[in-house]
């Protein structure tokens, strides 16, 4: 029996979209405050200090943007708690989450516990050894075979970092589901699904196939992210169209860098016979909207596959989507709801390559992989994960992200269809 409320998923919050902060009155903030500052003493957190450690115990670090005027008062010399001590900008949300970091109503409710678990299936994937670094172009052979990263960022902007989490690689595929959510944002769902479909391909990310409609399958595979690319400011020069790209990236990991690894770009562009088919089938089968500049097309979805971010950043970018679009760091929406419903679908049918149904299956959560080895995987409701490890198994997915993906739902409830299964 289905007991939505009752299932193990009550040990995490969420399980719904949060939305941007609502304001309340300078009042209602005081009021707030005066409660914080009676609960934090009842608890035996009496000192800015000592609430400083209750936050970070829970995995808020200080730099986190929605704390803004809190962080400053944070940082400063140890103060005993009072309402007054508060600056009178204090923003609600930055309270809210004192509040709940207190009384342990925070997405991931009991931190500590949960990255110490996550560490181990961290260390337990790192022992995997086996696949191979991508080498359809030189570049990707260069990368460190043994680096390995992991970073989690949850609803509340709970964070955890682990061995190479802020070393940037390039995104490739893991871009493929941004492109698509802008490309929704800039032309809406009619006019993108005129030219991309939604189903499983059941062939190579780079088979020379199109849809009995003549379009690219869905948009995680390569046909279809080009096409994604060519909907982007289609009237605009392709550095403006990339640059929009890189800035819509990095607001959603929350204003981290995102950078651009030139000689991948231009590896890229030299071995791009394969890619170029693809582009001439589309256009044989006039695919592309009316006037597209193809050549500009893929030179920009090059562009987007060689954008660079962290695992750090990624998992950010993950958590705004497993966030109903709004960033968890900065509170700001990126995307609308309905995007992010349409763009995780696609994530959980078609973003693990030919392993897509395996992985739907196995792991039941939206992820999505690229060749660099970075994988992303959202839990909605609850988090966002990023992994870098650039040994790939035979479909082309992270050996170790795999690895670690089967792990965390065995001991966690985070298949999207866990909630049946309790009893
Ligand atoms: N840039 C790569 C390509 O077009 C991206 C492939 C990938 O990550 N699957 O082949």
């Amino acid at each position: 029996m289905f007991r939505p409320g009752l299932s193990r998923f009550t040990r995490f919050r969420g399980r719904r979209a949060r939305f941007e902060h609502d304001r309340e009155s300078a009042d209602a903030i005081r009021a707030r405050l005066r409660r914080l500052c009676h609960t934090a003493r009842k608890m035996g957190v009496g000192t800015t200090r000592q609430l400083t450690e209750a936050l970070q115990r829970q995995g808020v670090d200080l730099d986190l943007p929605r704390l803004a005027g809190l962080a400053a008062l944070l940082e400063g010399p140890s103060r005993p708690l009072a309402p007054d001590l508060f600056p009178a900008n204090m923003s609600a949300d930055a309270v809210r989450l004192a509040e709940r970091t207190l009384d342990g109503t925070l997405a991931i409710a009991d931190f500590g516990h949960f990255a110490h678990r996550v560490t181990n299936f961290f260390a337990y994937a790192r022992e995997n050894r086996h696949g191979a670094l991508a080498d359809y172009i030189p570049e990707l052979t260069r990368q460190n075979p043994d680096a390995f990263g992991l970073a989690l960022c949850s609803l509340d902007g709970q964070r955890l970092r682990l061995g190479d989490a802020e070393t940037p690689f390039c995104l490739q595929s893991v871009v493929k589901p941004l492109n698509y959510a802008l490309a929704l944002a800039l032309n809406g769902e009619g006019l993108v699904h005129r030219h991309v479909g939604r189903e499983p391909s059941g062939r190579r990310f780079n088979e020379l196939a199109l849809d009995p409609d003549n379009r690219p399958h869905n948009p995680m595979i390569n046909a279809g992210a080009i096409m994604c690319a060519a909907l982007i400011r289609p009237s605009q020069a392709a550095a403006a169209r990339a640059e929009l790209v890189r800035r819509f990236v990095a607001s959603a990991a929350g204003g981290r860098a995102c950078g651009f690894d030139e000689i991948v770009y231009r590896s890229e562009a030299e071995h791009a016979t394969h890619n170029l088919s693809l582009v001439k089938l589309m256009d044989e089968h006039d695919a592309f909207p009316e006037g597209t500049d193809t050549a500009t097309a893929l030179d920009l979805y090059f562009r987007t596959c060689a954008l660079t971010l962290d695992c750090d950043g990624l998992a950010t970018v993950a958590a705004m989507l497993a966030n109903g679009g709004v960033c968890p760091l900065t509170g700001h929406r990126v995307v609308d709801g309905r995007i992010v419903r349409n763009t995780l679908s696609l994530m959980l049918t078609c973003g693990m390559y030919d392993y897509s149904g395996e992985y739907a299956f196995t792991v039941g959560l939206p992820a999505k992989s690229g060749v660099s080895g970075g994988l992303m995987i959202v839990v909605p409701g609850v988090a966002g994960f990023a992994l870098w490890s650039p040994r790939l198994d035979r479909q082309g997915n992270s050996v170790r992200g795999v690895e670690f993906s089967r792990r965390l739902v065995e001991d966690y409830p985070f298949h999207i269809f866990a909630g049946v299964a309790t009893d």
